[in-house]
């Protein structure tokens, strides 16, 4: 049995806004699940509905087999980080760290042994008697983080609790939480509108966008599976790019040359006859020049960027514009015209209006 469930879960605020709409998830012990998606998608929300610091308007959310609707967060057993951690700062890290067990009234040894332990898991051993101003921003959030953790509560909800640091210290923060996370068994949500965190931290990730789940799936499955156009671009760096147009005959083209669609097995040409579908393709499914078994494109080349690993190559197709990826010794001339071959497989097909995957 899962151990969180969330059934048709809704929130609609005082003021009539309808933030999320039927939200349903089923989460089991020990897994490490994060909603990404937009601002204003509605991932707060829904994280503040779990912790119980905002109602359910509609819908059923359980915790094991036991409706929890109406518990308060403290009978919830569950531990938060939020984005503005606010550690106490006349108190020490060692007394941040034990404040809470502290005030649960837990004897001074346990409190002790307990935060050596979670000083030695968050490398916060050689500052417990610092005061927080005198940490860096990365030591700060551990220390929110170990407040957390030294609870050894079931359920652990963070919000974007890494926005407020630098890119490397992200980074790092990033495994040092999936690692705890593990270690702990804690079973774990975790809200970020960053695509590299939710892609390099989850077990699955629910997207999320305007108050609805897009999709819900591990990393791999919706970088190569995306369910619609905006999963598909959401997930991804440089996002897949998109050729929109209408298919006649068959046929769909790009910059003017012929794309037989019929190469694609789940793709139906006779049901999209004139209609207008989604071409989709990943920067760096690709290969440079002629090859068998692919769509063959050509192009000029507006912009090169030499990042180093790769080369990130701005095309203008026509009318269109597409992004490829490919290695910096085979970098063209700016302005020259080149030809990309895209495989068959790696095409994705999505409908026009729907914007749903067709084919991909
Ligand atoms: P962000 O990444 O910006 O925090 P989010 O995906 O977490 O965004 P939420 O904070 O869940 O989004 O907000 C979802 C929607 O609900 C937004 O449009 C927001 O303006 C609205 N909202 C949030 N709180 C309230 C409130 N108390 N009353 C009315 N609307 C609200």
């Amino acid at each position: 049995m899962a151990y969180l469930k969330l059934k048709e879960i809704n929130k609609i605020y005082p003021n009539g806004f309808h933030a999320v709409h039927n939200f349903n998830l089923e989460i089991e012990k020990g897994e490490f699940i994060v909603f990404v998606g937009p601002s204003g998608c509605g991932k707060s929300t829904t994280l503040r509905m779990i912790a119980g610091l905002e109602d359910i308007s509609k819908g059923d959310f359980y915790i094991g087999d036991k409706r929890a609707n109406e518990l308060s967060p403290r009978q919830r057993e569950i531990a938060m980080v939020f984005q503005s951690y606010a550690l106490y700062p006349q108190l020490t890290v060692y007394d941040n760290l034990g404040y809470g067990l502290t005030l649960e009234g837990v004897d001074e040894d346990v409190i002790e042994e307990k935060v050596n332990w979670v000083a030695d898991i968050l490398g916060l051993t050689e500052y417990l008697d610092r005061l927080p101003r005198a940490l860096s921003g990365g030591q700060r959030q551990r220390v929110a983080v170990g407040r957390a953790i030294i609870r050894k509560v079931g359920i652990f909800l963070m919000d974007e609790p890494l926005s407020n640091l630098d890119a490397k210290q992200r980074v790092t923060m990033r495994s040092e939480i999936s690692n705890i996370a593990r270690s702990t068994g804690a079973t774990t949500i975790y809200v970020t509108h960053d695509q590299t965190e939710a892609m390099t931290m989850a077990d699955r990730i629910v997207v999320m966008k305007d108050g609805y789940i897009q999709q819900v799936g591990s990393p791999f499955e919706l970088y190569f599976k995306p369910a619609n156009v905006f999963v598909a671009g959401f997930i991804g760096e440089p996002p897949m790019n998109f050729i929109r147009g209408k298919v006649e005959n068959g046929i769909f083209r790009i910059g003017g040359e012929p794309m037989d669609l019929r190469k694609k097995p789940k793709f139906d040409a006779s049901k999209y006859e004139g209609k207008e579908i989604v071409f989709g393709f990943r920067p760096e499914a690709i290969e440079l020049g002629e090859k068998e078994n692919s769509f063959v494109v050509n192009g000029n080349v507006e912009l090169t960027e030499m990042l180093g690993d790769n080369t990130n190559v701005y095309m203008n197709i026509n009318e269109d514009r597409a992004i490829l990826k490919i290695d910096p010794h085979d970098t063209p001339e700016v302005d020259s015209n080149i030809s990309f071959s895209i495989p068959y497989e790696r095409v994705y097909l999505f409908d026009g209006e729907t914007e749903m995957v067709i084919d991909g």
